[in-house]
């Protein structure tokens, strides 16, 4: 049975500067605090077996996109600590998230109205964060908005601000002149709130400068090992997909292998065909470029990715080196995310969120398996 792998050791050391076995944030963001951004079922990865590992790491802070993604982790972060929602709140889950005890990003002049009619509802203040536009335009209020909350009298009376944050555009580019822009108006808007906590950056921001710091981190893909553009190979990978061999095929010159006989072997080649395909989240697109690797060898994909399998050349590995069950390396110490995804055409985060179902997933702690959650097909 073709048992697909997926390892991701989560350690906490996965910042340049290293950092304290015990302590979250580590100190290349301290005195300024690191929350987890856990949306995405964790960038593909299970925020509920995630999420206590970084609670255990000392992070009380956690971040999701949706409502239900709050209830996924709540029972595993313990009441000591925040889970805010950046996609805020459909109409009518007010009620929903103010008994769950979780703080919306208020985004819109609409959504801030309707969570401070939960609170009058509710006879008290109710927590909340702002996401305030600093040039990016996605989502967020604009700064007529924010002024007017700022000078409203009655609103500290419904509403307990506990954040106020931003998003940076452009952080994983060092000198885009984007990100100076974006902290000078975003540091214009936290003068009107100014006992609140103010948060700027995202895992590529983290290596901008001290300055983006502010009060505190918001750590997503960075947990991971994994970090996009100038920041990329800044991190210590830490994260592993394995894929089984489900049949080894010798093959003589002339052979076509997969769909379209994309590939046909000028000589006699060995071939594996393991199983991954892109039903499992890996990119069709490294079809014929991408590799598998194994004991130091890299073993090219030839041929299509299919929907659940793909072939690899292992002619270059002694005869008897790997046998059918035998586990290759697509993501780990030999092949790293980062190294992947160009070949891919698409980002690192992209390759995480679309893992599939099928794939195995262990949580290890250095070589203690800490947490497993059995992929579908077993
Ligand atoms: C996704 C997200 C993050 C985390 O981003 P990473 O690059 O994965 O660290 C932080 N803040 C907001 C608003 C996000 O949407």
């Amino acid at each position: 049975m073709a048992r697909p792998v997926y390892s991701s050791f989560l350690q906490p050391a996965t910042y340049p500067s290293g950092c304290g076995r015990r302590e979250f944030p580590d100190d290349h963001v301290a005195p300024a605090r690191c929350a987890g951004v856990l949306k995405a079922d964790a960038y593909g990865l299970d925020a509920a077996k995630i999420a206590p590992l970084l609670h255990r790491e000392g992070c009380r802070t956690f971040f999701v996109a949706q409502l239900c993604e709050a209830f996924d982790i709540r029972d595993a972060v313990g009441a000591d600590s925040d889970i805010l929602i950046l996609n805020s709140l459909d109409p009518d889950d007010e009620a929903r998230c103010a008994k769950g005890g979780f703080i919306p990003e208020l985004n819109s002049r609409a959504q801030v109205e309707r969570w401070r009619r939960q609170a009058r509802a509710n006879g008290e203040p109710l927590p909340a964060a702002l996401q305030v536009d600093s040039g990016m335009s996605r989502l967020c209020l604009d700064s007529p908005a924010v002024a007017s909350l700022a000078g409203d009298p009655d609103s500290s009376r419904e509403i307990s601000l506990r954040l106020i944050m931003t998003h940076l555009a452009c952080a994983d580019q060092m000198d885009h002149a984007a990100n100076d822009m974006q902290l000078g108006r975003f540091r214009s808007d936290c003068l009107l709130f100014p006992n609140v906590p103010a948060s700027i950056v995202n895992s590529g921001g983290v290596f901008l400068s001290r300055d983006y710091h502010l009060d505190l981190a918001r750590a997503g893909i960075s947990l991971f090992g994994a970090s996009a553009g100038a920041h990329a190979g800044r991190l210590r990978p830490v994260l592993r997909l394995d894929a089984r061999i489900l049949q080894i095929r010798e093959i003589g010159a002339g052979t076509g292998v997969g769909y379209d006989l994309d590939y046909v072997a000028p000589v006699a080649r060995r071939i594996a065909t393991i199983g991954v395909g892109y039903g499992d989240g890996w990119p069709r697109s490294l079809g014929g470029v991408g590799a598998a690797c194994f004991d130091g060898h890299r073993l090219p994909v030839v041929g299509r990715v299919s929907m659940d399998s793909l072939t690899i050349d292992i002619s270059g590995l002694p005869a008897h080196a790997l046998h059918e069950g035998d586990l290759v390396e697509l993501l780990g110490p030999s092949q790293s995310l980062a190294e992947v995804v160009p070949d891919a055409g698409t980002i690192s985060y992209e390759i995480l969120t679309r893992l599939g179902v099928r794939h195995q997933r262990i949580c290890a702690d250095g070589d203690r398996i800490v947490a497993s959650v059995a992929g579908r097909r077993q």
